[in-house]
């Protein structure tokens, strides 16, 4: 069953699975299709509270919500919703509800602060956000910043008492109301027709809504399907796997991969709305977890922790590690305490590309664990030399470029990114640099795009630039991203100072923390006379690398 994508010319490496073919039907639907046989098992569980959703309560409060949404708040085909909320049960009823109402989902994580609530807001418009009440204020803020007026609901307990003014409460959306079937089957929406909008920063500059259309949504579902490494034996109701969400709802990875690939296959997930290694280690062995998705920092802990033994794998089969480099070792490393037992994999994608694009598939000998595999389902790549522009033959070094039904359509609103990351025949531009190895696969080298990623999680240096650079002692300002042993990479500052004024880096480093989330302060700031620019006033990233990491 081992399945390997091959290069089909001397340019191009094609997947060798047979092309994805989009099912007509609706994304409730599809979601929906096995249903019958697990509709009276847990969907979901909360790791902190216990609480649990089976298949048909989710089922119905999904219907529910899409009910309300068009119903009591009018919204229409098209119309964005904002979701931002930690992983918990209701976030598919609010996520999946939201397209069942033929709305547009955009996913906001919800340590963001009133600055970056507010560019998110001031580019999607959304018309409704539903988010705990620990973010009401920022909310708040964000929207009148942005000058959006959203109707806020809030997740709420049973006879909970002070919730805002002016704030909706989740149950009487969700909960207490009366689903509309017959209304919602009539709702219509198109291959074309935009589902999520999550944000990326791209190959340079500011984080932008990445719009992923229906056809991206189903072509990924259809996509893990064929990949057997995850396939759950659920169909006949025989085996239900196991798999804690400790990856967020609001990153493309769990959202596609952990959400939507598990609830479409019956599994019973257990949402971690905060990780810690203890919480996370507890779960372990209290649950026989077949399935882990995980990023590197958390395979570090999971193969270094002591306390971490082969008991807590005991029941996995199958672990994917992507959204940020991984050393071989470090998988190793958990290898070793399962006694091989498992097969562990590494996922390589972007948000631009609905989750993952290339991976190991299942039953492969001799895993190359530096490697992340081949072409899933549909997926083209191409390596391209960046000084030229021109395809180099597979298995040299390039950029890599990738073309599969699961690339994005453009960035939302946005035609000038568009047209930087998008080529005229369809290929997405990473901005990773890579090269092809036979039977291992893709191995990346490195990253040639401005994106810092810190524990998997992206952080835009322009975004970072921008807030310093607004700071009145600061004349310029440039943010790399430097080696971090646990976090993978972290942003460090490059900050020219207005002559005539005092600042601390502690000031700055403070100021900058004082706006954005925790995972995007900045570790260090250095004072230097000069940041290095091409003549069109384009920061030379590389050489600030070579001599400040
Ligand atoms: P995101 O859109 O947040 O998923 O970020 C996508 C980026 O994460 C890619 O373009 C890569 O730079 C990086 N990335 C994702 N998976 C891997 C992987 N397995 N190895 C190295 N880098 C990765």
């Amino acid at each position: 069953s081992t399945s390997t994508s091959v290069a089909n010319n001397e340019f191009l490496v094609k997947s060798t699975l047979p092309d994805i073919v989009i099912p007509k039907m609706s994304f409730t639907e599809r979601l929906w299709i096995d249903q019958a046989n697990f509709k009276n098992l847990v969907a979901l569980e909360n790791a902190e509270t216990k609480k649990t959703y089976t298949y048909l309560q989710l089922q119905k409060y999904m219907a529910t919500f899409a009910t309300s949404l068009v119903k009591k708040f009018g919204l229409r085909p098209g119309d964005v919703v904002g979701i931002m909320l930690p992983n918990c049960p209701e976030f598919p009823v609010v996520a999946f509800g939201s397209l069942q109402a033929g709305c547009v989902v955009t996913t906001i994580n919800p340590i963001y602060k009133e600055f970056e609530i507010s560019h998110q807001a001031s580019i999607t418009e959304p018309k409704v956000i539903v988010t705990i009440q620990d973010c009401y204020e920022s909310i708040v803020k964000g929207l009148r910043n942005a000058k959006i007026n959203a109707k806020v609901i809030i997740l709420d307990e049973p006879n909970q008492s002070g919730i805002p003014d002016g704030a909706i409460r989740y149950s009487e959306i969700a909960e207490n109301g009366e689903a509309d079937y017959a209304m919602l089957e009539k709702i219509e929406r198109k291959e074309d027709d935009i589902a999520f909008i999550p944000f990326s920063s791209g190959t340079t500059g500011l984080p932008k809504g990445v719009e992923l259309n229906y056809r991206n949504v189903l072509a990924a579902m259809e996509c893990m399907q064929r990949d057997e490494n995850r396939y759950s034996e659920l169909a006949n109701g025989t085996f239900q796997d196991i798999v804690p969400c400790i990856l967020p709802f609001y990153h493309i990875y769990g959202l596609i991969v952990t959400l939507t690939g598990h609830l479409c296959t019956g599994c019973k997930l257990i949402t971690v709305p905060n990780f810690s290694a203890r919480l996370f280690m507890n779960l372990l062995k209290a649950n026989e977890v077949s399935l882990l998705y995980i990023v590197p920092p958390i395979a570090i802990l999971l193969g270094k922790h002591p306390e971490v033994t082969g008991e807590h794998f005991r029941n996995v089969r199958y672990i994917l590690c992507g959204a940020a480099p991984l050393a071989a070792t470090d998988a190793q490393a958990i290898l070793d305490k399962s006694n091989n037992r498992l097969q562990f994999k590494q996922g390589y994608g972007a948000t631009e590309t609905t989750s993952i694009a290339t991976t190991t598939f299942k039953n492969v000998d001799n895993v190359d664990y530096d490697a992340c595999g081949t072409a899933m389902a549909g997926v083209t790549l191409k390596f391209v030399d960046p000084q030229t522009g021109n395809p180099v033959p597979v298995g040299e070094p390039g950029e890599i470029y990738i073309k599969a039904p699961v690339v994005m359509k453009r960035y939302y609103k946005n035609e000038q990114a568009t047209r930087e990351s998008m080529t005229e025949d369809g290929f997405f531009k990473t901005g990773d640099f890579g090269r092809y190895k036979p039977d291992a696969g893709l191995i990346i080298t490195d990253r040639i795009k401005e994106l810092i990623k810190v524990k998997g999680l992206q952080v835009a240096p322009a975004e970072l630039e921008s807030l310093l650079r607004s700071h009145p002692a600061v004349a310029d300002a440039a943010v790399i991203g430097v080696p971090h042993d646990f976090y993978g990479e972290v942003p460090k500052a490059l900050v020219i100072p207005r002559r005539d004024t005092k600042v601390t880096t502690e000031e700055l480093q403070n100021f900058v923390a004082s706006k954005v989330a925790p995972f995007k302060r900045i570790e260090e700031v250095v004072f230097v006379d000069n940041i290095p620019k091409t003549s069109s006033g384009k920061i030379l990233r590389k050489d600030l690398k070579k001599i400040y990491s």
